[in-house]
């Protein structure tokens, strides 16, 4: 039998050649196969059945066509995908994604991570994703509502309470996913729990809107609980003024921190007195406006084009919640040369890999997304729950399980970091804490 480290070396080049071109997958696949490498020598019986194989590998990928006219009355097409990965521990679980950077090497790698994400949140849930090259920007609501019908006629076939359950993701909020819930309703005559992040009169969860960026900073303040130290009286920055980025100012602000930068696509702001949340969310939520107006409206705040300059504010936590490898590795040495001692990613692989190597390499405390960011699925598994009873929970129920849930994840990942020889880099010790249960599971359930 090859050794471990050949065998997962294997495994990585055979994911290369079946997936090609599909370099965001490569690198989400690459980093959990090689933090697995003591799991594989401690059981030699994953090797034996063939286990990473068959892990890397989504159970069932469905590609479909989107037509949709727009208000002109002009025929378009967009593409769209669903990834059910792995079902081991329930239903498919996992977010719809509408950006026009979307194909299927972004939506395998989501789904991979989703898999070992809801995994660490300890509720029966699979991993799932999907979504579609569809932008929203600059669309109309009829516009939108008709992409979501179209989309849904075909995607209604392959959900269900029971069998996959998408969510929202980057351009999927409340708006889109009433859309798809009323055409799915009208498409199969049912009425239950087949998508979350619902608005509140139809099923919805209390605090799901604000879940990602809570949980994001709970998980955070565990790292800084264990530097002894907490969030008061921090610097904090945070890349996005999307749904995460906004909850995530919101509970750091709570927790006595103070947010001093945010980011869109196009640029950043910076204000020293600390950012007013209560323009971001009436400029992103209601108006859907560029954060640049930030200034106009805050004499004391500074506008800078370009995005990545955000990581050149010192800070003593930074939680990038854009998207996908927003923070390089010449953003992460200048965060470690301006004292910053806390780094949890609120997005999906928001950190290039040379960044995380960096912040770990230099004792910066290191939270990856599939664990920082748990806290979004996790509430949406408490919608599922909270629908299949026909009840709602209050705000304080769902936020008290929601903080345990992370402080669980936080727990589970360090103590494997401990157990498998590298204390404290919550990279492997999440990956090998997720994979560890998805692992036992298809193990019992034979050749699946
Ligand atoms: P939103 O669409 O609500 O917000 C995304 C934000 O990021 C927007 O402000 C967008 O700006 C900004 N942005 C996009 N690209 C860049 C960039 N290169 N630099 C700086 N800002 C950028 O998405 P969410 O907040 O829901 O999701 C953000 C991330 O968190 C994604 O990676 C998502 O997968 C992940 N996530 C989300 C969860 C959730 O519950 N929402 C759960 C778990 C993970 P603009 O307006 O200009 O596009």
């Amino acid at each position: 039998m090859a050794s471990a480290k050949e065998y997962v070396k294997n495994v990585i080049e055979t994911v290369k050649k079946r997936n090609p071109g599909e370099s965001e997958f490569h690198q989400a696949a690459l980093e959990v196969l090689e933090s697995l490498i003591p799991v594989i020598e401690k059981h030699p019986e994953f090797q034996e059945s063939s286990l990473l194989e068959r892990i890397v590998e989504p159970e069932r990928q469905i590609i479909f066509r989107v037509p949709w006219q727009d208000d002109k009355g002009r025929m378009q097409v967009n593409r769209g995908f669903r990834i059910q990965y792995n079902s081991a521990l329930g239903p498919y679980k996992g977010g719809i994604r509408f950006h026009p950077s979307v194909y299927i090497g972004i939506i395998k790698f989501l789904g991979f991570e989703q898999v070992f994400k809801n995994s660490l949140t300890g509720l029966m849930m699979g991993g799932g994703k999907g979504g579609s090259d569809f932008d929203p920007k600059g669309k109309s609501d009829s516009e939108v509502m008709r992409f979501c019908q179209s989309f849904m006629n075909e995607l209604y076939r392959h959900i269900g309470a029971d069998t996959d359950v998408p969510a929202g993701d980057i351009g999927v909020g409340g708006r889109e996913v009433g859309y798809m819930f009323g055409q799915w309703k009208k498409l199969t005559g049912l009425w239950n729990g087949v998508l979350t992040g619902k608005g509140l009169d139809f099923g919805g969860s209390l605090a799901r809107t604000e879940a990602t960026g809570y949980g994001c900073v709970y998980y955070t303040d565990e790292m800084l609980k264990d530097r002894k130290t907490s969030f008061d009286g921090k610097i904090v920055t945070i890349s996005g003024s999307g749904n995460v980025a906004i909850y995530a100012h919101q509970k750091a602000t709570q927790l006595g921190g103070k947010v001093v930068a945010m980011s869109d696509s196009n640029g950043f702001i910076y204000d020293k007195n600390g950012i007013n949340l209560d323009t971001i969310k009436k400029l992103k939520e209601v108006e859907r406006k560029r954060i640049s107006e930030y200034a106009k409206e805050h004499k004391g705040a500074q506008y800078t084009e370009g995005c990545l300059g955000i990581w050149n504010v010192k800070c003593d936590v930074a939680l990038p919640c854009a998207t996908q490898n927003e923070l390089d590795g010449k953003a992460a040495e200048t965060l470690v040369k301006n004292g910053c001692a806390a780094v949890a990613e609120g997005a999906n692989m928001p950190c290039t890999p040379e960044a995380a190597e960096i912040f770990i390499k230099n004792k910066v405390s290191f939270g990856p997304g599939k664990a920082a960011n748990a806290g979004g699925v996790a509430t949406s598994g408490l919608e599922m729950a909270q629908d299949s009873q026909r009840e709602s929970w209050t705000f304080d129920e769902v936020d008290k399980k929601l903080y345990r849930i992370m402080v669980n994840i936080h727990k589970a990942g360090k103590e494997a970091s401990e157990e498998y020889g590298t204390p404290g880099n919550l990279v492997n010790g999440s990956n090998i804490a997720g994979f560890m249960k998805v692992a036992r599971a298809m193990m019992a359930q034979g050749l699946v």
